[in-house]
């Protein structure tokens, strides 16, 4: 959600007149943060690099420094005291205004700090700066009616919102038509989709409907929740063929008495229950997931209910975290806060666990034909092994190399490769003849081609420059 709002960041910017400063190349004379407050080490980050940027601030005074997202949704004033050096702080719902902000900061010579408590205009109406070619991220909700007692989201990105499914479509139809193949449908809880204008199957018809698009190869979403999982939407994506074969589904906890702790409403039965239908109907998906380790009051026997439902789920891969205590939160205020040692102990059984079964998911594809997304150029390729990567439909990572007298692809193509190898976390493909690769040139492709030309015309001569994230700042030559 964070990335697609810096392409959003990017986009606005860019239409304000500002150009895409390369990280590295110089120094912006714009600096935006888009931060994240779901876990503690986001605060950390945010104050270590304003602090590194207020020496740049004091020999360049006139650059500017803005900090949005959830962080300044929640710190807000916090922010200006703590690093009176920032131009502008401004919050989730009004990402929109970063222009004006910036500009008013300027012309009053005065910090602004402008913080909305709902949103006001969907955010997917403003102008967007994407970052890929061939894969688009959109927004089909933004907020979460759901109350996870760890989870800051609701707090600072309010309740669910729904976008109406013509206009996602449109938007869908928009950035085919610009090149772009795979789309992943984005909101904070996908399952709940419609609930805003009361149809609770609006999530798989909306799949189905993606379906029609003609030149959309790759559809993905993310994220489910468990609670309210139906079969419709499993029919949906077994019966779309453009649905692709992965599932991102996020356990959090194989105890059930954490997940009641967590205000999760189901529970691992039923958790286990998904799966199994969706390998029933989808037999080659890969089911990957988010789990936490040490919420309070987790016991030695919750968690080995944790290992036990991660070893029978066969998660192709999972997204591991250390309980990071959020103050607003209902799980900040629970008694039982694990020591951290207990907590790191069973962090490093969980990811043992977990590499050992990605591993063998990923020697389970040894000897099938995968097809493959290219995503880094040919001039990215390894100068090791000389192999160049992609994602297979399932969305596994795969490094492929291109056999002598093969066709190099662009990214944005497709190619379909054996698998000869395999890690823990990327397949392997060295394809020992050409009648065992092909390439698929893409329309994505082109849209790299055209994107290439135009840079080269272009050049990258600009004075004005946008940083997004967190940038490395070399000093001016
Ligand atoms: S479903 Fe739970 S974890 Fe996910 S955004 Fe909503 S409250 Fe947070």
């Amino acid at each position: 959600m964070n990335v697609h709002d810096s392409e959003r960041l990017a986009g606005l910017l860019e239409a304000s007149g500002l150009s895409r400063q390369e990280t590295g190349d110089g120094i912006a004379d714009v600096v935006v943060f888009n931060t994240c407050a779901v876990r503690e080490n986001a605060d950390n980050k945010l104050y270590g690099n304003l602090g590194m940027l207020s020496h740049v601030k004091e020999k360049r005074p006139e650059m500017q420094i803005a900090v949005g997202g959830c962080l300044a949704q929640k710190d807000r004033e916090t922010i200006l005291k703590k690093a009176p050096w920032v131009d502008v702080v401004f919050g989730t719902h009004n990402v929109g205004s970063l222009p004006a902000l910036l500009e008013r900061a300027r012309h009053n010579n005065e910090a602004q700090l402008e913080i909305l408590e709902s949103l006001e205009v969907f955010p997917s109406t403003l102008p967007t700066k994407r970052d890929s070619v061939h894969s688009g991220w959109v927004s089909i909700s933004v907020g979460c009616n759901n109350t996870c007692t760890f989870c800051i989201v609701p707090a600072l990105r309010g309740k669910e919102r729904d976008r109406r499914p013509g206009e996602i479509l449109a938007e869908i139809e928009a950035l085919v038509a610009d090149g772009v193949i795979e789309v992943t449908l984005l909101g904070q809880n996908v399952n709940s989709y419609g609930v805003e204008f009361g149809d609770r199957l609006a999530f798989g018809k909306l799949l189905r409907a993606c379906g029609q698009i003609e030149g959309l190869e790759r559809v993905r979403f993310t994220s489910p929740h468990p609670a309210a999982f139906t079969d419709d939407v499993i029919e949906a994506m077994a019966e779309t063929p453009n649905v692709m074969p992965q599932l991102h589904m996020p356990l959090q906890s194989g105890s059930d008495k954490v997940l009641k702790d967590m205000r999760r409403s189901y529970r691992s039965k039923k958790f286990l229950g998904i799966l199994e239908k969706v390998r029933t109907l989808i037999p080659h998906a890969a089911i990957t997931t988010d789990i936490i380790v040490g919420f309070p009051g987790e016991t030695e026997e919750d968690f080995q209910g944790t290992l036990d439902v991660v070893e029978a789920s066969r998660f192709a891969s999972a997204f591991t975290f250390q309980y990071s205590k959020r103050p607003g939160t209902p799980a900040a205020e629970l008694p039982d806060q694990l020591p951290k040692a207990v907590v790191q102990e069973r962090f490093e059984r969980l990811t043992a666990l977990q590499d050992r079964i990605c591993a063998e998911e990923n020697a389970k594809q040894v000897g099938r034909t995968v097809e493959v997304l290219v995503t880094e150029h040919a001039g990215r390729k390894s100068t090791e092994t000389h192999r160049l990567s992609g994602r297979s439909t399932d969305q596994r990572l795969v490094h492929f190399s291109v056999p002598a007298g093969g066709e190099t692809p662009r990214p944005g193509d497709l190619v379909t490769v054996p698998v000869t190898g395999s890690a823990a976390f990327h397949l392997v493909s060295d394809p020992a003849t050409l009648a065992e690769y092909s390439v698929r040139r893409s329309r994505a492709g082109d849209a790299w081609d055209r994107s290439q030309a135009e840079s080269c015309g272009t050049g990258t001569t600009g004075t004005t420059g946008v940083s997004l994230g967190m940038p490395a700042l070399p000093a001016r030559k």
